[in-house]
């Protein structure tokens, strides 16, 4: 592993000021994908600034809406009374990944921003473009089960793994930050790039730009959601592919059932 430096920080323009101006620089949050990945050589920083004591932990309603602090754990969401009650898909996105131990942990800025599982990104014995740009794609001829069914290109098929991002993208979640250039809110669908020809490229964030709330708005649908993740085991696996859907009901009584579906999102993951 690469020797790097560790500096704490306790207010978020202090963290943004270290970390925007160097490239070689990260923050490190709950540190379950970035460590990993570091004793992995594949992400080599040389500066990691600790965000876990900058007070972005709150979940707290926002007007009709609520907003989750970056640093909440995973699991401090998954068993929040007002997520459940309210947005009940992402509780179940949630509890669908990783372990206790882990969602302990991972914190939902992380979580966001957490690298692909593609087994060949993850072994630099491999090439691989998102990792070293040009270098080539095993994975398109190689063992892909766990790789994009569309939005892929000639150069990546990798998918985004988080079951929290498409319970929140069905959400319609806003992610806010702060970086250099002042503070942003950027709706969770348009957040995360497809391949095309700049895999290395993953989402529309700045280097440095700090994420410090995803907002849910208010939902006519949102309490009558599920989450249903396929994967190889029943737990402590990442999905082959999963669905986020909620339901719009409105009284209707020419309905066998009563009742009329008015609007239906659904997120697909694997589409990326
Ligand atoms: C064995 C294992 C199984 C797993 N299974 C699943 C699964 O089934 N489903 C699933 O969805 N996930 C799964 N995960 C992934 C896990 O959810 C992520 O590792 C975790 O959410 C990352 O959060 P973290 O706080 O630990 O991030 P870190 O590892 O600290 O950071 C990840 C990246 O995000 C950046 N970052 C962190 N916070 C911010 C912020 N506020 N602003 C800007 N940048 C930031 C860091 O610089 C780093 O680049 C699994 C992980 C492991 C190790
Ligand atoms: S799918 Fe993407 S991440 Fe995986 S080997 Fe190909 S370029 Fe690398």
């Amino acid at each position: 592993m690469q020797p790097f430096n560790y500096k704490k920080v306790g207010q978020a323009d202090n963290a943004v000021a270290l970390v925007a101006p160097d490239a070689a620089a990260s923050y490190l949050a709950g540190g379950t994908s970035l460590i990993d990945l570091m004793k992995l050589n594949v992400q080599t920083p040389t500066e990691l600034v600790d965000i876990n004591t900058l007070p972005l932990a709150k979940i707290e309603m926002q007007g009709n809406g609520v907003r989750i602090g970056a640093m909440a754990r995973n699991s401090d969401v998954a068993y929040d009374a007002i997520i459940q009650k309210r947005y009940p898909v992402l509780s179940e996105a949630l509890l669908s990944g990783a372990s206790p131990q882990l969602r302990n942990m991972a914190t939902v800025g992380g979580n966001l921003l957490q690298r692909t599982r593609c087994y060949y990104f993850r072994d630099t014995a491999f090439p691989c473009n998102k990792r070293v740009p040009g270098s080539g794609c095993p994975a398109i001829e190689g063992y892909n089960r766990i790789h994009a069914i569309l939005g892929g290109s000639d150069r990546c098929i990798a998918t985004h793994p988080s079951d929290m991002a498409v319970a929140m993208v069905a959400l319609d979640a806003v992610v806010q930050t702060r970086g250099p250039n002042g503070e942003r809110s950027i709706p969770l669908v348009d957040f995360h790039l497809v391949p095309g020809n700049t895999p290395e490229k993953e989402t529309v964030l700045q280097h440095g730009e700090l994420i410090v709330a995803v907002d849910l708005p208010a939902s006519p649908f949102a309490a009558r959601s599920h989450y249903l993740k396929v994967r190889d085991r029943a737990s402590y696996a990442f999905a082959m592919t999963s669905v986020a859907a909620a339901l719009d009901m409105q009284n209707a009584v020419y309905h066998a059932t009563g009742k009329r579906i008015r609007d239906l999102p659904i997120t697909l993951d694997k589409l990326l």
